[in-house]
């Protein structure tokens, strides 16, 4: 008889998850994989593809407005949340059954219920309350927003989690946060037709990416409409008939018909047994600690993606779910190389950004060379439309070695995966400049700055 019920128990059926329970079940291992939500995770049921399919759909208002300057009389087009709603749905159920059968195809065995760890080999299943033992146990549980101080009138705040399925359109929304969701969904809100407000604690939106794009997205977010209030907070929000009135730091108030905070997200740690089978936290960040090998403080006891609180990204998730599966079960050691992971922020416009900051390389090199170039996108001259891209370079004075690129403006986000290739090999400035420029294009400026 087996020493264990299964080699691998996978505690969440998310991006990272699937992944390490898939290839593990490639290694020959037995696994069982426990969710207690949907399986594909935050990416594929309330984050990055319903969002980048509500951005897609929210954009098309520009393309109607800018096809006039091309010729095309656009009848007056009308809009239909519930449509948008119903298809998004359909797709997220028909990505979900994909993700199911992709992991029992492997021989991974899904259950649906929560998991929590009773000992270093011992999982409880609350669905049924059945004991599991595995020769190693993986915590991929994700995260979770984070909802903020019990300010007054706090139930009446939603998160992404619930904009995802509202019942209409708000006419007035009001967003809190200036990271990646509060912009992307102030673009999504904003091109469906309502009005936004982002209010924001700091000076300036998106703080940790290059100062220039900060600057430049704000600027473009604000021609088309959308306002954004920083240096205060929402301090209380009472409800006034349908909708409610949102209190600020700075003594004013607004009237919406939704308040939703994006204020960060909170690594899944809380009542997963971690203390009882002696998996230590992070004080740094709050995740699950680990070992560049996703290792936790216990040596059967791995996690990795969201909850390790390290790049809360999907692919970094991936990554790491298959480099662990890789480790321990098949025989070749493999650890992730956190740097330079490329990223986007999908607001209208797109910010793309790999690599270091003009700041982050000024701070640890000597000589930095900045190339930047802001211009019309071919599209604006004839759309009439009042926008421009922004293209920036951070390149290491001493080796010619380029650091960073940062652009805003549409398509950043598939021009930064081609040049992150580019940054990760280590490609000089003058490796970029004797590329031949694809014309005409917006990246060929990268290729002609001097
Ligand atoms: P998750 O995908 O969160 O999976 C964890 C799973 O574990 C969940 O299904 C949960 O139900 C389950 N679970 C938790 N606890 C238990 C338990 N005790 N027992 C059983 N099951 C449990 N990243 C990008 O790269 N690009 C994007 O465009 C992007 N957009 C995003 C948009 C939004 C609105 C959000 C919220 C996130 C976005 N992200 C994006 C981040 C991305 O979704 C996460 O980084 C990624 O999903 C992390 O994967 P994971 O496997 O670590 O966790
Ligand atoms: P972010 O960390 O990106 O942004 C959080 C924002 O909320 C910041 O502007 C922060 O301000 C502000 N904030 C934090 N705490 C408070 C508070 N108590 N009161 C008021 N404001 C506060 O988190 P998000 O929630 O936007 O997204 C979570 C993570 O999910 C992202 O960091 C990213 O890793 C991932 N994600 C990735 C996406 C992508 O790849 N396109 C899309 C969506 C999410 P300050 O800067 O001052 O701290």
């Amino acid at each position: 008889m087996a020493e264990f019920d299964v080699d691998l128990f996978v505690i969440g059926g998310g991006s990272g998850g699937v992944r390490a329970a898939r290839i593990a079940a490639g290694h020959g291992a037995r696994v069982m994989v426990a969710e207690e939500y949907r399986m594909g995770g935050t990416c594929v049921i309330r984050g990055c593809v319903p969002k980048k399919l509500f951005v897609i759909g929210s954009h098309v208002r520009q393309e109607l407005e800018d096809a006039a300057g091309f010729g095309w009389t656009v009848p007056s087009a009308s809009f239909d949340w519930p449509t948008l709603i119903a298809n998004k749905d359909k797709e997220i159920a028909r990505l979900e059954a994909a993700y199911t059968a992709n992991v029992e195809k492997s021989g991974a065995q899904i259950v649906k219920s929560r998991a929590v760890i009773e000992d270093k080999h011992t999982v409880r299943l609350l669905e049924n309350d059945k004991k599991i033992t595995a020769r190693y146990i993986l915590i991929a549980t994700g995260g979770a927003p984070n909802h903020g101080a019990a300010i007054p009138g706090i139930e009446h705040v939603i998160s992404s989690n619930e904009a995802f399925h509202l019942a209409k359109l708000p006419k007035r929304i009001v967003i809190q946060g200036g990271g990646y969701i509060a912009l992307e969904f102030a673009g999504i809100f904003a091109g469906f037709g309502s009005d936004v407000t982002v209010i924001y604690r700091g000076d300036n939106i998106l703080r940790g990416f290059d100062e220039d794009i900060r600057t430049h997205v704000r600027a473009e977010m604000e021609k088309q409409g959308i306002t954004i209030l920083t240096g205060c907070t929402v301090t209380k929000v009472e409800r006034q008939g349908e909708g409610f009135t949102t209190h600020l730091s700075n003594g004013s108030s607004l009237a919406s018909d939704q308040v939703m905070f994006a204020i960060g997200r909170h690594p899944n740690v809380a009542n997963l047994g971690l203390e009882k089978a002696g998996v230590t936290i992070n004080p740094n960040n709050g995740g699950i600690a680990v070992d560049h090998f996703s290792r936790s403080s216990v040596d059967s006891i791995y996690a990795i993606g969201d909850v390790t609180h390290r790049f809360n990204l999907t692919p970094v998730a991936i990554r790491e779910g298959h480099a662990f599966a890789d480790t321990v079960f098949g025989k070749r050691e493999v650890r992730v190389d956190h740097a330079n992971i490329p990223t986007a922020v999908f607001s209208q416009p797109e910010v793309g950004t790999v690599g270091l900051t003009e700041t982050e390389a000024r701070a640890q090199y000597s000589h930095v060379d900045i190339y930047k170039t802001t211009f019309r996108p071919i599209k604006a001259t004839m759309s009439g439309r009042d926008t421009r891209v922004l293209m920036k370079l951070v390149v290491d004075g001493a080796t010619d070695r380029v650091l960073g690129c940062h652009i805003v403006g549409d398509s950043a986000a598939e021009i930064t995966q081609a040049v992150a290739i580019a940054v990760k090999m280590k490609a000089t400035k003058a490796d970029f400049d004797a590329t031949i420029a694809l014309h005409p294009t917006a990246a060929e400026e990268l290729v002609t700055m001097r």
